[in-house]
Parts: C-alpha cells; structure tokens; sequence
C-alpha cells in the first residue's frame, strides 16, 4: 500500500491547485472588471462585449404569438410562444438534435437543416392562427410596429448562441464557433443572411428578422416574468451573460446613431472568453490537459473552468491520475474503464448524481461536514479523514457511499470489486472540488457585473437602491447541479458583502433562449 503520508501529498497537491481563497477571488473580479471595460472600447477583445440593439427589456404586459429557432448546443428548438401579458406565456416547441456531422460540416448543409427544421414545425405543429405582430410596441417610446403588409412572410426570432459581432438586430457575423461547432465558411458571415438563404433556397416564407443569443434570452424572459432584469446568464453546456449596460459606457460604438440615442443597451459579455491569456485563473495541470486536448485550445477559458461541456471532462483527468498514481494507485486498483478511458467520457450529470447521493438527507445541504472548521471557506481536512477513516464514519454517511460506489460502477464502468468505500468518497471529493471551483469562478462573473453596474462594489460596503436585483438564469448546470446556486451566492457574498447579495433575486429565465428571439422582434424596427 501507499505511504499515507505520500498519498496525503497528492491529495493535498490536487487540492491545493483547485483552492480559491477570496483574495484570488477578489483579483479574479477585479480582472473581470478592467476587460469588461476593455472589451467596451475596444474591438476584438478577449470578452467581446457585443452590443447587442436590444435597448429595452420587457415588463410582462406584452402580447402577441411569435416564432423562433434557438440554435445554441446540444439542440435545435423551433418554437412558437403566445405571450399573454400577465407575465405568463405559452409556448409550443419542437427539439432537433444536431448531429455532429452537421455541427463540423458545411455551414450550408448546418443552416438547410435548421430551415428544414422550422418547415417540419410549420407543417407539422404550426399554429392554425399564422404568427402576429405585436399588439403594440412596449420597448421604444416610438410607435413603430412590424407592417405585415409590406411583409407577408412570417417573422421568426433567431437565438442563436454562439460569439456574434453585431451590427444591427438583424445582423451579425460569427467571431467563431464554441461548444464543439465547428462547421466550415460560416466564420466571418452573417448569421441571418446564411439561415435567410436557406429559407430563400427552400422557398419557405419566413423572414429571419432577430437575432439574440441565450443570455439576452434569458434576461428578456426574465424580465417578462418578473418585471424587470438586469443579467442574464447561462450555465449549461457553455457559460455567458448579458447585462443591461448604459450606453455611454459602450465607447466602441463611437458617434452611432445607437450612442447617440442614448440610454441602455444589453450587452453580450462574452465572458466565457475570459483570462484566455491565463493570467489569473487558478491553472491546474487538469485543465491544461482538457484544453490541450480541446478542438479550440486557449479559446473559452473561463468556460472551460465552468460549463457542463468541461466539468465531468476535468474530473475525469483528476480520477485518471489517481488511477495512474506511480508507483502505487491511488484509486479503483489501478483499473480504468472504456468510459473513463474515452474523451468526455465523463458526464457533468453523473457529478449531479454523486452529489445528490452524498447531500440526500442532509439539513442543512452545505453543513455536510460541518464538524471541520472553516477556514476562508476551505475546510482543511475532512476530505483526506474521509478517506482514511471511512470506517470511522456516521451510519448515514457510509449508505451515501454506498450509494455513490453504486453511480460508480453503473455510470463509469468500473467493476464494484474494485470500488471501495474510500474510492467512493475519494471520487465525491474530486467532484466537489471540481464544482465548488466553478461555482465560485461563476460568482466571479456575475459580482463583476454587479459592480460594472454600480450596484455593489468589490469588498462590500455598498447598499444598493433598489430593493431587488432580478436576475435571470439558464442551463443544467444551475438548475440540476446540487448547490451549484447556493456556492455561487456564497462567492457573491464574499466579494460584495450580505447588504447586495441578499437583494440579489436569482431566479429560472424560462425557456429563455426559446422566447428570447420573439421578444427581439419587438424592437426590430428601431436601428434600421
Ligand atoms: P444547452 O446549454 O446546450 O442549452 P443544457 O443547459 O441542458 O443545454 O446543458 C447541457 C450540459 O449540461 C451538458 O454539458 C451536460 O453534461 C450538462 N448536464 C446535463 N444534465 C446535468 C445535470 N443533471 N447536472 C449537471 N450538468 C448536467
């Protein structure tokens, strides 16, 4: 067997390079903060910062039925959503999966499919009652409404959620592709015109008339229900938020008849590009493998850090040292599995799965190991107890092993003979790490925000006047994974203090990227 003192230095090490302690945190959001503004001057910037030419968000009076399609991951949704204005909306979807063939083929054979898509929605689902303009036009002071006469194809909302240089709300080219895109001549062109073409190819009567991403989605659905938003923000597959930016801030739009307007615009962060230069992220030797081994290396930093695209994919590399451990393993026997052994071969779900098994039961969700002190929030050793004393454990305890050597070897492959109870508790600690570290890196994400919008600053300190901060959220991630929230707040926190987190209202941006694009089409009159 291994020298405990030697496999205590490994564990150690490994945990040491996932810790984040609130100093790095604060330097994190501060980073943030200079390449938010960074990225408002200044074109081409690692955190894009997209004007987006959404200069309003809803208030949840708005009427009418509208069509969208949301291309932003793992599917394609053709949806058609009948806003009630009382907050509430109906809506009516139809999933597409997206084959990874179409994801890194010709971007024309990508964009035939999705007008495909929405002809199989009409055909097959569409409303007997054709799409409607709005009913009136809440956003702009101005009373511009949509003219059917002058356009007798039906309009659709596009959200589209990949990194767009917008130029008007119908236009944008793609800067590139993330989340495992990779279709070719589709970089440096216009989004609408490349979906228009397909439906001008097909001979379909639908006009591409919006374009948004998911964040700005999120925080227009948000909104809609809630009233107001001023983030919204995804983590799922990726990571990114919008937030509602004042428009003399965003300097590179320079004398536009946008600036010159005045007021607010949402802005589309781009902050899953964040650090790609790897200056202040806690760099582990984990997650330079996952990048090195990336079809976009040094590209998505933040991202890499944070979504369920690479959660499972950083921990899989932490359980494969410990499996290779020389000259002794340190996990399962030494023995690895096909799952394991294959590239993401690891989900992010299954770590929901492990968590859930180890909080089942608990009070207090986070107080599982309350008996250890904390110390800036890191409890310093009741991880590598667990490990060593596993027969020392309460009762309860040793069923959630129990339970997670279960997930163990029906979702990783691996032969319960060679998963012991330690083995369970030494993969629930890597899972924690992992995702502990993602919370708080999100946390990060939005503080800076907050700060950018002069509602909180760094160190806290600061009331804000408004009695609630709505914000808007999306993606697995945030909604499955067990407290992904609860830590993400805790970060919040730390960097801001009590007075603004707890004015903070956190809430699900329903099906967000599938209204957002009909929200847009509210506005599509004003920047033409
Ligand atoms: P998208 O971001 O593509 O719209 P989702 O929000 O559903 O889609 O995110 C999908 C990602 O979330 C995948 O990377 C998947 O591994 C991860 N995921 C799916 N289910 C869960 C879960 N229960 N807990 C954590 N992550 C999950």
């Amino acid at each position: 067997t291994v020298s405990p003192d030697r496999a205590r230095r490994i564990f150690d090490d490994i945990e040491e390079q996932f810790r984040l302690d609130r100093d790095a945190l604060i330097k994190i959001t501060e980073q943030f903060l200079t390449d938010f503004r960074l990225g408002l001057s200044e074109y081409n910037q690692a955190m894009a910062m997209i004007p987006t030419f959404v200069t309003g968000v809803p208030n949840g009076t708005e009427t009418g039925t509208f069509l969208a399609l949301d291309l932003g991951g793992t599917n394609l949704r053709v949806c058609e959503v009948q806003l009630l204005g009382n907050h509430q909306f109906h809506l009516r979807q139809q999933k597409y999966k997206v084959s990874e063939a179409l994801k890194t083929g010709e971007a024309s054979a990508l964009f035939d499919y999705l007008a495909d898509s929405v002809d199989a929605f009409l055909t097959e689902i569409g409303s007997e009652s054709p799409t409607m303009p709005p009913t009136s036009d809440p956003f702009t002071s101005s009373p511009s409404l949509l003219d059917m006469t002058q356009q007798p194809s039906i309009p659709l909302g596009l959200t589209f959620s990949f990194p767009v240089e917008q130029t008007a709300l119908d236009q944008g080219k793609i800067l590139t592709w993330t989340k495992g895109f990779s279709a070719k001549n589709a970089v440096g062109h216009d989004v609408v015109q490349l979906l228009q073409d397909a439906f001008n190819r097909k001979h379909l009567h639908v006009r591409c008339v919006a374009l948004v991403n998911d964040t700005v989605g999120a925080l227009l659905s948000r909104a809609y229900s809630a009233g107001g938003c001023i983030l919204g923000s995804i983590f799922g597959t990726g990571t990114n938020g919008a937030y509602l930016e004042r428009v003399e801030n965003i300097k590179k739009l320079g004398d536009s008849p946008a600036r010159q307007k005045g007021g607010f615009m949402v802005v589309n962060t781009e902050w899953g590009g964040f650090n790609n230069s790897r200056t202040v992220l806690p760099t582990t030797s984990f997650d330079n493998k996952l990048d090195r081994e990336s079809i976009n290396p040094r590209l998505q930093a933040f991202e890499k850090f944070i979504s369920g695209m690479y959660l499972g994919e950083i921990t899989r590399n932490v359980l494969l040292s410990l499996i290779d451990a020389a000259p002794r393993p340190l996990l399962f026997n030494g023995k690895s599995s096909d799952d394991l052994n294959r590239h993401y071969g690891l989900d992010t779900a299954v770590m929901s799965e492990i968590e859930e098994a180890w909080e089942v039961g608990r009070e207090d969700p986070l107080s599982g190991h309350s008996d250890a002190p904390k110390v800036n929030g890191v409890r310093p050793d009741w991880q590598f107890m667990h490990f060593t004393d596993v027969d020392k454990l309460p009762h309860e305890d040793v069923v959630r092993l129990e339970r997670i050597r279960g997930i163990i070897t029906q979702r990783m492959g691996i032969s319960a003979s060679d998963v012991s109870l330690t083995d369970a508790a030494i993969v629930r600690w890597a899972v924690s790490l992992v995702a502990e570290r993602a919370a708080k890196l999100s946390g990060c994400a939005v503080a800076a925000v907050l700060v950018q919008t002069e509602r909180a600053r760094i160190g806290g300190g600061f009331v804000p006047d408004e009695e609630r901060i709505i914000i808007g959220v999306d993606g697995s991630l945030i909604q499955h994974y067990p407290n992904f929230g609860t830590k993400l707040r805790d970060s919040i926190r730390s960097l801001v203090g009590a007075e603004v987190e707890q004015r903070v209202d956190i809430g699900l941006a329903k099906d967000g990227s599938g209204v957002g694009g009909q929200f847009a089409i509210y506005l599509r009159l004003d920047y033409r």
